[in-house]
């Protein structure tokens, strides 16, 4: 199936430090291994608790673009992009428009396995990364079908499209239910450049402050649910997103 071209991953997150604890050793591991990836963010994080210097919404928004590049960088991803959708409102955009602008995405970037939230929200259940993971959701499946969006360039498959999940919660915060995994990643390898990458968010580090202990005891394992694919199978547990691709 890869012969043809490298391999490629698309990982879709609603916030700038999403990439880093959710997806960021699934990125490394990748770029390692020479496949493509991108992520594509909704938001540019206007309205976080913790604003650093930033006097407006708007000069929060430019600190964090700058942040995300700077992470997305450390974590050795090959095209970033951050969107102009509003802060924590992303539960009142338009469904169709975000699903298209993504499919639009997809089938321009022609990624095998795409990674978001799932519908728990992640750890914090953001509305917003719920409301990723649902236009993230419709748009790998609509991607693939000549009638929807026909204008939106050639149809693409993606193989694998796989949701984060987790096997802990945080302390003293309200959990999530998440979805069961099938995938265990073990990222040990990488994992210190996770914290680089979140450090790189300056704006967020008090954040960072509050967790790091928690996370540096959890940072060395990632788990993700199998949600799509063109081949109808069992749920089985497996080590590595693209195996068999
Ligand atoms: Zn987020």
């Amino acid at each position: 199936m890869s012969d043809k071209s490298p391999l490629k991953l698309l990982c879709v997150t609603a916030h700038p430090d999403d990439e880093c604890f959710g997806f960021g050793g699934a990125l490394m591991l990748a770029a390692e291994r020479g496949i493509e990836t991108s992520v594509l963010c909704f938001t540019d994080g206007q309205a976080a608790t913790n604003r650093g210097a930033a006097a407006t919404h708007a000069e929060l928004g430019q600190m964090r673009r700058a942040e995300f590049a700077a992470s997305c960088r450390i974590l050795d991803v090959t095209h970033h992009e951050v969107l102009d959708y509003q802060d924590a409102q992303l539960e009142f955009a338009n469904f169709s428009q975000a699903a298209a602008l993504l499919v639009e995405r997809i089938r321009r970037i022609r990624p095998d396995v795409v990674l978001t939230f799932g519908s728990d929200g992640g750890q914090n259940t953001h509305a917003d990364h719920t409301m990723v993971s649902a236009f993230t959701t419709a748009a790998v499946h609509w991607a693939a079908q000549a009638k929807r969006f026909p204008a939106l360039g050639p149809i693409h498959t993606v193989q694998r499209l796989f949701y984060t999940t987790t096997d802990f919660f945080f302390p003293g915060r309200p959990s999530p239910l998440p979805a069961p995994w099938t995938v265990t990643l073990d990222v040990a390898r990488v994992q210190h450049r996770k914290f680089e990458a979140f450090r790189a968010h300056t704006s967020q580090l008090p954040l960072m402050e509050r967790f790091q202990s928690f996370f540096e005891q959890r940072a060395s394992r990632e788990h993700y649910t199998l949600a799509a694919t063109p081949h109808p199978q069992a749920a089985a547990h497996a080590t590595d997103l693209f195996a068999g691709l």
